[in-house]
């Protein structure tokens, strides 16, 4: 989809699946059920739609999925499938582009499924030639993890990155280029990037993990895996109230049906999807 001079298509890295209960946290189970329907072991399905962003002579990433570095158990284990929605490279491949071709890769985050497509399976960096970009206090805890999320930050998934290199940390909202600005937010995960698009009249926010799916535009649906949920509910109160006033276009790196949409506000005050926005460049064959 274009926006000015920018052109904007979602690339997707396959899908998987993380238990239900930790996605929706406090929220049980039956509420969910209907919205998200779990396979039999409880997994709901998670799309890793990564933005491809290109204006210029600049090719942009955002987030590179969960990457190659996996056993045939953690496979089985997230239900990794790239054959119904093919991989990250192949995607790239189908709108012509080349990994060594991108020149920038921004980072939300260090967890796995957002940066794991950093590195190929032989080790080498996945997109040699771009500048990654991260944020300081995210990548800080990515070195030292609390317990609760030491299995999200996997220092395979950064190899070959070095600080002051390759690898660019920020610290707070910060901008890149004439179209793109960081959002921080710090209830999943600290100092987690959302890159905001601001071109052609319209503003998406790339939302990342604090609202990884359009049933998490409910405020109190707030993932298990979050660090500060209380800190989750105020940035998504504050962000989606910005987001509905000026009619903002939300992308969603995880919900398995759409790409983004605007908002609208139910007669309770409480936010859902408005109109759906297919941004292309992911091929649907699949269905
Ligand atoms: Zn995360």
């Amino acid at each position: 989809m274009k926006f000015g001079p920018v052109q904007v298509d979602v690339v997707e890295d396959g899908r998987f699946g993380l238990d239900g209960g930790a996605m929706f946290g406090i929220i049980p189970r039956p509420l969910w059920l209907r919205s998200d329907p779990p396979d039999e072991a409880n997994r709901i399905e998670m799309a890793l739609r990564c933005l491809l962003i290109r204006y210029d002579d600049k090719v942009i990433l955002i987030d590179n999925g969960m990457g190659e570095l996996w056993n045939e158990r953690q496979l089985e284990q997230f239900a990794v499938d790239r054959r119904r929605v093919p991989g990250l490279l192949a995607n790239l491949q189908r709108l012509g582009v080349d990994r060594h071709e991108v020149t920038d890769m921004l980072l939300t985050h260090f967890h796995f499924d957002h940066n794991g497509g950093t590195v190929m399976a032989d080790g080498s960096l996945t997109f040699p030639n771009a500048q990654h970009h991260g944020s300081a206090v995210n990548y800080a805890l990515a070195l030292d993890p609390s317990p609760k999320d030491a299995g999200s930050f996997r220092p395979q998934d950064r190899q070959g990155l070095v600080v002051g290199e390759n690898l660019e940390l920020h610290d707070g909202p910060w901008s890149f280029g004439p179209y793109l600005d960081m959002l921080i937010s710090d209830g999943h995960t600290q100092g987690m990037n959302l890159p905001r698009l601001r071109a052609g009249g319209e503003t998406l926010v790339y939302c990342a993990d604090l609202v990884p799916t359009s049933s998490h535009l409910h405020l109190p649906w707030v993932m298990g895996y979050d660090c500060h949920p209380v800190t989750t509910i105020e940035e998504k109160t504050d962000l989606l109230a910005k987001a509905e006033a000026e009619q903002w276009i939300i992308v969603f790196e995880h919900d398995p049906e759409i790409d983004a949409c605007r908002l609208v506000k139910d007669e309770r005050g409480r936010y859902r999807r408005g109109e759906v926005i297919d941004l292309g460049g992911q091929a649907r064959s699949w269905g």
